[in-house]
C-alpha cells in the first residue's frame, strides 16, 4: 500500500480543493481523518467567523421576518 496523503492533502480533499488520493477510499486511518476534518469544515461553515458579516446575516433575516413589535 502506498504510504499515507499528507495531512495537508487530505485538507484540501476535505475542503474540495482537491481529489482525495484513492488510497483514501481504502485507509481507515485516511478515511477517519478526512471524515473529522470535513466535520470541522462544517462547524466552521455554521459559524460565520467576522461579526460584521454575522451582523448582515441577522439583519438580512431581521427583513425577511415579520415583524412581532
Ligand atoms: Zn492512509
Amino acid at each position: 500500500m502506498e504510504l499515507h496523503p499528507s495531512l495537508q492533502a487530505l485538507t484540501r480533499a476535505a475542503y474540495d480543493l482537491e481529489p482525495s488520493s484513492e488510497h483514501v477510499e481504502f485507509c481507515v486511518e485516511c478515511l477517519e481523518t478526512l471524515r473529522r476534518l470535513r466535520g470541522e469544515r462544517d462547524q466552521l461553515s455554521r459559524k460565520p467567523s467576522l461579526p460584521g458579516r454575522q451582523n448582515g446575516v441577522t439583519a438580512f433575516f431581521a427583513r425577511l421576518l415579520p415583524n412581532r413589535g
